[in-house]
């Protein structure tokens, strides 16, 4: 008999962890952090629902925290099992776990600098820089396509997801008693169809049991590419003889848009200009984008193939250090600045967005969600003033949103992925999504005549 325990991403985005028990072994899969509400957020601090100690093995489907970023809190519980991932996850968590572990740390400094917290002055990280080393060593790499017995019993194979470097799909094959083995289907995050860098989602393997992210189940992306959107509004801020300034994430949304200049420029498209990437993440992450080429799609290939640079417009530096940072002040003209964080939360958009934003010939270009309540979310709706660095800043610039990028299919994408089933699962669960998300989601399934449910947080049920 076997079972899965839904630990995170039920009835929510974040915080995704899928417990899988079968003949006396627990398998976890992903074991991500919960983001976001308060209420969300203190999920991460409650003790483990089984003893980390008790797992028997980890798997990541790909790098992002709200996927991985609680494996160092999980170490930290007392797990000494392996982690099995993909190896471009590996070196993206190599990247993204240990930079975690230090906005934990700067977030407990900040509470008991402020006494912001109830256990102030000694308000504690939820882990701290050595619990990430210590997870890093539980990493082991598995491919795409090479199913491997992780556990007695228990077989993992990875698919291209196409959502980030790395991402996977991850089935594992069950042993179940005296039966038939149990095939249960983890869909990870799905990405777009089409996009520049990765491939498209490999089509799913036959599989008794689904669980399915649904993260844009109720939504269709524009239909205008990123690319077009781009180039119109560069050229439109090369007109205005300004800056075009663009928050976006390390991971994944800042490779896309060098891509896409790389390729705009190279097109004549528009004039080369100077491009700084101004996040020391993006930095260390751009690389292992380049690198991994297992995770290329045949352009991306072609591109390296030829002796190309994908990732590398014409005119492209990256800053490091803050003098170097700083030095980006004194660009006049037309230039692109990408900068770190996406939604302007914190990072070296701050200071970038202080000194630009009220130069009307300063483009603002939103390239990734927006959260209510964060800065590039009152960017987004027109707020007259950002508060940054205790002073409202005028905003005089133009501030466009590009709403074609996403990391994630739409609807109609998920859709197309799941018809390469050719049997509907025996059940599909359907999580990582808000509640009207999920419903849309699970309905459009049921629509094909298949079981669906949406778990709610800590249900267990059986697959059997
Ligand atoms: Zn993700």
């Amino acid at each position: 008999m076997a079972s899965i325990r839904f630990l995170g991403a039920a009835g929510t985005v974040t915080g995704s962890r899928f417990l899988v028990e079968a003949a006396g072994r627990q398998v976890l899969v992903d074991v991500g952090l919960f983001q976001g509400m308060k209420e969300y957020r203190l999920r991460n601090w409650a003790p483990f629902p089984v003893p980390p100690g008790s797992i028997d093995a980890v798997v990541l489907t790909h790098a992002h925290i709200d996927h991985s970023g609680a494996l160092p809190l999980l170490v930290r519980g007392g797990f000494r099992a392996e982690a099995w991932c993909t190896p471009a996850t590996a070196d993206l968590a190599r990247i993204m776990l240990p930079d975690s572990a230090r906005l934990q740390e700067e977030e407990a400094r900040f509470a008991n600098d402020k006494g912001y917290s109830r256990h102030a002055p000694e308000a504690k990280p939820l882990y701290e820089g050595i619990d990430a080393v210590a997870a890093l060593e539980r990493l082991r790499p598995l491919r795409y396509g090479k199913p491997r017995e992780i556990v007695p019993g228990v077989t993992l194979c990875f698919g291209r997801a196409g959502h980030i470097l790395g991402s996977g799909w991850a089935l594992l094959t069950v042993a179940a008693g005296s039966g038939d083995p149990v095939r249960v289907l983890f869909s990870g995050d799905l990405g777009r169809y089409g996009v520049p860098i990765l491939p498209d989602p490999e089509p799913p393997p036959e599989a008794d049991f689904l669980v399915v992210e649904s993260t844009y189940g109720d939504r269709s992306h524009p239909p205008e590419s990123p690319a077009v959107a781009l180039e119109r509004e560069i050229l439109a801020a090369v007109a205005r003889g300004g800056t075009v300034l663009i928050p976006a994430f390390a991971v994944g949304r800042t490779q896309e848009v060098l891509f896409l200049i790389r390729k705009l420029e190279q097109e004549g498209r528009i004039p080369t200009l100077p491009v700084f990437v101004d996040s020391p993440m993006a930095t260390d992450v751009t690389p292992v984008y380049r690198a991994h080429r297992e995770d290329h799609d045949t352009e991306m290939d072609a591109l390296l193939d030829r002796g190309v640079e994908p990732l590398s417009p014409a005119r492209l530096s990256f800053t490091r250090s803050v003098d170097q940072s700083k030095g980006i002040n004194h660009v006049h003209g037309p230039c692109i600045i990408l900068s770190a964080s996406g939604m302007a939360t914190g990072g070296r958009i701050l200071h970038h967005l202080e000194r630009r934003l009220p130069e009307p010939s300063t483009t603002v270009l939103l390239v990734g969600y927006q959260a209510a309540g964060t800065r590039g979310w009152k960017l987004q709706n027109g707020a007259p003033t950002l508060r940054m660095h205790g002073k409202d800043i005028p905003v005089r610039a133009r501030v466009v949103t590009l709403p074609g990028f996403s990391a994630h299919g739409d609807r109609d994408e998920m859709a197309r992925w799941l018809d390469g089933l050719s049997q509907p699962p025996k059940r599909t669960f359907c999580v990582h999504g808000e509640p009207v998300a999920l419903a849309a989601h699970a309905e459009r399934i049921a629509a094909r005549g298949w079981q669906v449910h949406v778990p709610a947080h800590l249900e267990t049920a059986d697959l059997g």
